[in-house]
């Protein structure tokens, strides 16, 4: 058999950096590589698999729907498309749903609806939407030019236009950007994942909903990454008291399979009319059936357990050699060394067993599965703690 590493750096696209593992199989927290090495993922394929690696309970859900209808187009009515837009709309207060594969495309579609509402509401010419910097919104065009982070501007001239990135909890910059322009919407992570797990405050969001109120825009809330539990709530907006106009999510949400969904508020609801947007996939009965699963998983009683491990990780790390902070909410946390670089410690705790990722201003980012447990996660700290404490010259 041909080496996994050679066949993947000869024939598939090169735009990973990928650690030099192969992961053949896993059950939980725990990953397993071709030579038969185990790891615990404190990743979780970047907050994918929401109850880690082959969970007996999503599972079930997957395999049953399979066994009954695996994929029909969007022509016709299945029940966990249906039953899962039920669920995400009794859990939220947003109205409807529309589905799709991923977080970028479930972006494209906010984006889609805030730009529509802004035409038939206020004019052709309000379509800016104001975004903030170090965001991440998705590897599209359209999304990449939400993402305000220039590095990924660059490659691809020209991007979507209509885009305005002001810094993150500058409440006077946002007020400013959306008096000099003709807006849409804002459009915001409630903590920055890719950009280095940075919470929004208070603050921003009340001048965001101010702003919203007093111009009529939109809210767009991409819950891509602090969707579905991750934060110890079921969406993060919950912390924050209020109630966007537009809720994206994706990565947990199907457990490992792709889903992305949109979903639209009072305002937006009734916005698509048949043919205005679509997906082939979208909706998929199998992906559905898991994350109705996943959905009723996340009670009351999960999320106390996402605070009460979130905790435990706060308190183990802070103060630890080497730790600058710790910041995040639930199980989303980013870690800053005072020295060395996140990617080298990320390689220490890989050597140990232990799967990390990384995220901007040099972070350590942990997105562990929910139901980790107590052991795991303690092992795992250790490991991170003498990563971090390694990591100091
Ligand atoms: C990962 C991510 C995206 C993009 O999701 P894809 O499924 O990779 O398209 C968008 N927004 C946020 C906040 C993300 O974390």
């Amino acid at each position: 058999m041909k080496d996994i590493k050679t066949l993947d750096q000869t024939y598939v696209a090169s735009t990973y950096g990928r650690f030099p593992v192969v992961i053949t199989g896993g059950k939980g927290c725990i990953a397993v590589d071709d030579q038969g090495n185990e790891y615990i993922d404190m990743g979780s394929g970047i907050g994918v698999n929401l109850f880690g690696y082959s969970d007996p309970i999503w599972k079930e859900a997957v395999i049953a729907q399979l066994d009954a209808v695996q994929h029909t187009s969007n022509l016709y009515y299945t029940g966990p498309c249906a039953q899962l837009a039920e669920l995400l709309c009794e859990r939220t207060g947003l109205k409807k749903v529309f589905y799709c594969n991923s977080g970028a495309e479930a972006n494209e579609c906010a984006i889609k609806a805030a730009r529509r509402y802004a035409q038939l509401n206020k004019g052709d010419d309000f379509y800016t939407i104001i975004t903030l910097n170090n965001s991440f919104h998705g590897r599209t065009l359209t999304t990449l030019a939400a993402t305000g982070q220039e590095k990924f501007h660059k490659l691809f001239q020209p991007l979507t236009p209509g885009f305005v990135s002001v810094d993150a909890n500058d409440s006077e910059a946002l007020s400013d950007a959306v008096k000099n322009n003709k807006t849409a919407a804002i459009m915001l992570e409630c903590i920055q994942g890719e950009g280095g797990v940075n919470p929004l405050n208070q603050a921003f969001i009340d001048t965001a909903v101010q702003l919203a109120k007093e111009y009529d825009l939109l809210i767009i809330d991409d819950e891509v990454q602090t969707g579905n539990g991750r934060t110890g709530t079921l969406y993060a907006y919950m912390q924050y008291g209020f109630l966007p106009d537009i809720v994206t999510t994706a990565k947990g949400l199907g457990g490992g399979l792709p889903i992305g969904a949109t979903m639209l508020g009072e305002k937006v609801k009734e916005i698509f009319k048949p043919g205005d947007n679509g997906s082939t996939f979208g909706g998929n009965p199998a992906v559905c059936a898991g994350a109705i699963s996943n959905l009723k998983r996340i009670d009351d009683a999960l999320l106390a357990e996402v605070k009460r491990k979130s905790d435990l990780i706060f308190s183990t790390l802070n103060g630890k050699t080497n730790v600058k902070s710790v910041a995040g909410m639930g199980l989303m946390i980013g870690i800053e060394p005072e020295q060395g670089t996140a990617g080298d410690i990320a390689k220490t705790c890989l050597e140990n067993g232990v799967l990390v990722l990384t995220a901007g201003g040099n972070k350590v980012r942990l997105l562990p599965p929910l139901n980790i447990n107590d052991a795991e996660l303690n092992r795992a700290l250790d490991v991170i703690a003498n990563a971090f404490a390694n990591g100091k010259e």
